[in-house]
């Protein structure tokens, strides 16, 4: 049995092990969260199509970091640990597959990652617009189905992210918001004002979250999720077989990752227009952390529930300066440049996003340092031959239906695409 107990708070909280099914455990949260929990000891799974791997060879891009297939990755977990990882190969947009894991694993809890993340890449023209969303909102769609059908008392905990909420001149709160209207009053979900096609299908998907929950009472959290930097988690570092993907390419490097592999390369901070795009951040510790307090104090049958999933805010330009310095202090010299907005947003506004509930679950934050730019400069450093400086700039602007953004791989064709390392 490994049902835990009800939520009891940070300081009663006990090691109940459980049976956790990760969706989209080849990727950059997924892999790092799936060791984290069987480290743990919980019995964990995992469940990917490796097509991930797939854009990166659409794109012509390529990990910083040589990530090897995720087979091989957990035979060295288990080798190293004595600890087994169940694999299922499948698309979550196949309801008979998706279906078959969740009544043959039996999961307790199952952590939905299993999405098309880059907002770049659903907004390079129809056909990726259209990929996304259908993927992103029936694979959801499926697994809160396979839930309701096969295992309704599991935890859904699903990744959206802070970039639903986009930049409203007021707070904004975990969820919900109370609104006063012509003299009366509601709990109501927060507004959102997504930027992206990708942050739309995150929007759908919340909004059939909250559905499911009230008519079948499912039991789901949504994480918003903020910015994840980092790629160094305790698990990864045990061989470098383990080691965790690291974009830093236009489409789905995130900004931190980019700044600190172009200060290796001695090319200038990309800031997109005034650099006053400010959005909360995280640690890859924490997401994985995160998402074990979430699976260990389930929300309650019929409840839908918010968490704010990040610890800092920046601007983009307070992150290029702080790069800036920590590679000043490594001895390279690094500009910022400017560059249009390739974006449509705000380039300078009003952020105040509330993020206590998981702080009150026991997150201890680990904040960004030095000493962790350091470490990600000096891993952009140890890779700097696999570097490769045309991926910097942004190609996919916003204001165009149409970009040209991919382009032959210089991988050879004949490898295979589905889960190779590279
Ligand atoms: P990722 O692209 O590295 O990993 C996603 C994984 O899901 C990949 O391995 C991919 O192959 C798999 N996948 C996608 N569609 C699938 C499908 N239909 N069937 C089976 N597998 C599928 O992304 P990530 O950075 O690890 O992000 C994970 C989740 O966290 C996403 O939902 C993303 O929106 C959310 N998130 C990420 C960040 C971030 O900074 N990385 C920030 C906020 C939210």
């Amino acid at each position: 049995m490994y049902w835990c107990a009800k939520s009891k708070g940070k300081d009663q909280e006990k090691p109940n092990l459980m049976k956790i099914c990760v969706l989209g455990g080849d990727g950059y949260c997924g892999w790092a969260t799936a060791l984290y929990l069987s480290a743990k000891g919980h019995e964990v799974a995992v469940v990917d199509n490796f097509v991930r791997r797939q854009w990166d060879f659409e794109l012509g891009a390529q990990s910083l970091t040589p990530i090897q297939p995720l087979s091989d990755r957990l035979r060295v977990w288990q080798q190293l640990t004595g600890k087994s990882i169940e694999l299922f190969t499948g698309d979550v947009n196949d309801y008979e597959f998706l279906a078959g894991v969740i009544e043959g694993f039996e999961p307790d809890a199952a952590v939905h990652f299993a999405e098309q993340r880059s907002a770049p890449y659903s907004m390079i023209d129809r056909k990726h617009a259209v990929f996304t969303q259908v993927n992103n909102v029936v694979g959801t769609l499926n697994l809160l189905f396979a839930l309701q059908e096969l295992r309704p008392d599991c935890h859904l905990v699903k990744l959206g992210t802070m970039g639903e909420y986009g930049t409203p001149n007021i707070d904004i709160e975990e969820g919900y918001i109370r609104i006063e209207h012509n003299g009366r009053s509601d709990v109501l979900p927060f507004p959102k004002q997504p930027g992206s096609f990708y942050h739309l299908s995150k929007v759908h998907d919340s909004h059939n979250l909250m559905f499911a929950c009230k008519i079948w009472k499912l039991r789901a959290t949504d994480l918003n999720q903020g910015v994840v930097y980092g790629t160094v988690t305790d698990e990864v570092v045990l061989d470098e077989a383990l080691i965790n993907r690291f974009d830093y390419d236009d489409v789905f490097g995130t900004v931190l990752n980019r700044f600190c592999v172009q200060a290796a390369a001695g090319h200038p901070l990309t800031v997109y227009g005034k650099g006053g795009q400010t959005r909360g951040f995280l640690d890859i510790r924490d997401t994985v952390r995160c998402v074990e307090i979430a699976c260990l104090n389930p929300a309650k049958p019929g409840e839908c529930r918010v968490f704010n999933q990040f610890t800092e805010q920046f601007s983009v330009l307070e992150l290029a300066e702080m790069v800036r310095t920590a590679a000043w202090k490594l001895g390279m010299r690094v500009d910022i440049e400017h560059l249009p907005a390739p974006r449509v947003e705000s380039e300078e506004h009003y952020y105040n996003a509330k993020h206590s509930k998981l702080i009150d679950l026991g997150l201890q934050p680990h904040y960004l340092s030095d000493s962790l730019l350091d470490s990600l400069m000096n891993i952009a450093i140890r890779y700097q031959d696999r570097i490769d400086t045309s991926l910097f700039l942004p190609q996919v602007q916003w204001r165009s239906p149409r970009n040209e953004r991919t382009r032959p791989s210089r991988v050879s064709a004949a490898r295979s695409a589905s889960e190779v390392a590279y």
